[in-house]
């Protein structure tokens, strides 16, 4: 029989390991896909000459630089916990505060500091698209397609 889930994330990451943490509870069926293994508890875990001078954990692999058609070995990791557990050294947590109310006209109804400088995109989008529960901004590459997509679909989410 073909296994069934309610939601698939690829990558235990920042990004997928949260998303499934918090749905954990949710009672959907989720699969977590995760290219890499576990990263081996092992005393060079704690050696910053094994990890960043020797690149011990780092992708055994090449890419190609579309641009320019060099190769280039990717510093990239595949594990469990992603990039993040090599990356993340300095995780800020942010607290309830730190995250804007505000009106659509960008006035600030409750929480610190400032809007962001690209604020205004997201006013935009609001105005635009009446229908548009949230906007989620996102740079990375390989989350344009998904971007994309949400645009061709008009918005809905
Ligand atoms: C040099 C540098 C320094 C940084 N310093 C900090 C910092 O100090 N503080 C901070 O907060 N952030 C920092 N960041 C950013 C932070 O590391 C990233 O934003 C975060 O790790 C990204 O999380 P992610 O879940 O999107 O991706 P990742 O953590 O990279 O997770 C992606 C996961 O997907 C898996 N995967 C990939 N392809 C597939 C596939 N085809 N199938 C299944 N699984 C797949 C990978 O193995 C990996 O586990 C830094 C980034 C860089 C490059």
């Amino acid at each position: 029989m073909t296994p069934h889930f309610d939601l698939v994330i690829i990558g235990s990451g920042a990004g997928g390991g949260t998303l499934a943490h918090a749905l954990a509870g949710s009672g959907a069926k989720i699969l977590v896909v995760e290219r890499g293994d576990f990263i081996p508890q092992e005393e060079e875990n704690w050696s910053p000459e094994a990890v960043w001078r020797d690149l011990r954990y780092r992708a055994d692999e090449w890419w190609v630089d579309g641009a320019t058609g060099e190769r280039f070995r990717p510093y990239t990791h595949y594990c469990v916990g992603g990039n993040t557990k090599f990356w993340g050294s300095v995780l800020l947590r942010l607290r309830p505060e730190d995250f804007l109310v505000l009106d659509l006209d960008g006035q600030i109804l409750a929480g610190e500091g400032e809007f962001s400088r690209e604020g205004a995109v997201h006013m935009a989008c609001y105005h635009a698209f009446a229908d548009a529960g949230c906007v989620f901004h996102a740079h990375p590459l390989n989350v344009m397609p998904f971007v994309s997509l949400v645009s061709a679909a008009k918005l809905t989410v």
